[in-house]
């Protein structure tokens, strides 16, 4: 079914623990299944019964090739060390070369205990499998690294929580799941020869082209801090909050990875917490960036056996002038400008001023822009009902103005463009919600609908137009936290 090469499991057996996954006693079904997700795993779904690939998914069947494990890794949860967590409910299954000499992680998530589950009973709930579902090709989409979803598998069993539930398995797909955290369960375990084993591994595996420089190790560090200060940059962009951005949900490369209680904007608010049990606002929307920088440090700290500590403090301390750099060359293109002045900073704090203190929709007050026109006779689409402060919007809409005009900007063409990059439809909490109520009544047909709607984000859509809608007000007590 697969071409396996489980390359992850020829490590030696320090790094996880080998596993099988646990079937599901009252049985299980299919409820949906990415067509181009298994195009990447070069898994031909016409050539085999669908039962027979979900027995193998759930460990009915063994899946000839793969070897299943549980990942080890550690973690600083909410700022304090967690010495071992590892895939508790997690399963890598295997991995997959596909014809293009890809490699990708089969990863299961509620395949049952492993022995990283201390007190968990290994499995995840249909709630949370499937926001992970829709939001990790969501993110896709939107052109943000993520882990991807092959299919959400079903029991008839339910799970115990605050309340009993219906169980669910995800089945999801990455180049790697190895995180911060893999390498910080070494560092403090001082098992130092295994930490270069598992920063080989990464290099030989996703960075190949560093092996050639004179320090590969610190070009790895390099390489993991310009790429989280992309990924972060590309969250504040579209408004996505993880929610849980504790370092064992940090992947070395860059890519957003478990989600949990995840939440994007609805109107614009730096102070938004997604996690109700993040009591602190620890991991708030606007916290994100500090968050990741001192993830990195964890990082860092825990590459230090292999690198010159002088050289390693130079390198996480380029985070924030990265992070800011890849923020302004987003924010730039949202506003449609092409080029760059020195006010363009100011111009964009000054807007996100007026979106926090005017509480106004990010991703509908970005799409309208898109419609901005220069004449100053136009009425800018509407746009200033958005605000109290209307004075306040004249002003900064008037600078915005001769900012375009400065370059020639023309209207059409930066409305093409904006709207590129500005999305219509974004996973808003309230949309994942309708979802979810629906399939605990038996009807899964809206995880599908949202999940094709979502893969065109920037797209009119037209007969789609009220999912573009801000939260009604029954979505104000939507409460999401850790439990899944
Ligand atoms: P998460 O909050 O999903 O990132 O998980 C944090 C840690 O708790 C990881 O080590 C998970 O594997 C573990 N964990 C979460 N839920 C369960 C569960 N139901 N059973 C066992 N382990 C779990
Ligand atoms: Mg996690």
């Amino acid at each position: 079914m697969f071409n396996f090469d489980n390359s992850y499991a020829r490590l030696p057996e320090d790094f996880y623990s080998p596993v099988t996954p646990t079937p599901f006693t009252e049985g299980h079904f299919p409820i949906c299944f990415n067509h181009h997700v298994a195009r990447l795993l070069d898994l031909n779904v016409d050539q085999h019964d669908p039962a027979e690939l979900t027995h193998a998914l759930t460990g009915v069947t063994e899946l000839p090739g793969s070897q299943p494990v549980a990942m080890l890794y550690a973690g600083h949860q909410f700022g304090s060390y967690v010495s071992q967590l590892g895939d508790g409910r997690a399963i890598l299954l295997g991995q997959v070369r596909n014809q293009q000499n890809q490699l990708w992680d089969l990863h299961l998530k509620g395949a049952g205990v492993t022995p990283y589950s201390r007190s968990g009973d290994g499995r995840a709930v249909l709630r949370s499998s499937i926001r992970e579902y829709l939001c990790g090709e969501a993110m896709h989409a939107l052109g943000i690294p993520s882990t991807r979803s092959l299919c959400l598998i079903g029991t008839h069993g339910q799970v115990e929580r605050e309340e009993t539930e219906p169980g669910a398995m995800l089945v999801r797909v990455a180049p790697s799941h190895i995180r911060f955290g893999s390498f910080e369960s070494f560092f403090y375990r001082k098992q130092f020869d295994e930490i270069k084993l598992l920063a080989d591994y990464v290099i030989r595996h996703h960075f190949p082209e560093l092996h050639q420089k004179k320090t590969p190790y610190i070009a790895l560090l390099q390489a993991v801090i310009a790429r989280t200060a992309k990924l972060i940059a590309q969250w504040q962009s579209v408004g996505f909050a993880h929610g849980v951005m504790n370092t064992d949900n940090m992947s070395i490369l860059g890519i957003t990875l478990d989600y949990g209680p995840f939440g994007f904007l609805d109107d614009y608010d730096p102070g938004f917490v997604c996690n109700h049990s993040d009591f602190q606002g620890r991991y708030a929307f606007g916290q994100q960036p500090q968050i990741a920088h001192w993830n990195l440090a964890c990082l860092t700290q825990a590459l230090l056996p292999l690198l010159e500590f002088e050289e390693a403090r130079v390198c996480l301390e380029q985070f924030p002038k990265l992070f800011a750099h890849e923020f302004l060359e987003l924010m730039r293109h949202k506003l449609g400008l092409q080029q760059t002045t020195s006010n363009d900073t100011r111009l964009l704090d000054e807007l996100l001023d007026l979106l926090a203190k005017n509480r106004v929709d990010y991703t509908i007050f970005f799409r309208q822009l898109s419609f901005f026109r220069t004449e100053p006779s136009s009425d800018s689409n509407g746009l200033r009902n958005h605000f109290l402060d209307r004075e306040g919007f004249d002003l900064w809409s008037g600078r915005y103005r001769d900012r375009l005009i400065l370059e020639n900007s023309s209207d059409e063409e930066r409305a093409v463009a904006m709207r590129q990059v500005n999305p219509k439809y974004i996973l808003r909490n309230y949309l994942a919600q309708q979802a979810i109520a629906r399939a605990y009544a038996g009807d899964y047909s809206e995880i599908e609908r949202l999940q094709n709607l979502l893969q065109r984000p920037f797209d009119e859509q037209a007969e789609m137009e009220h999912y573009a809608n801000p939260p009604p007000e029954w979505a104000q007590s939507i409460e999401v936290s850790c439990s899944s």
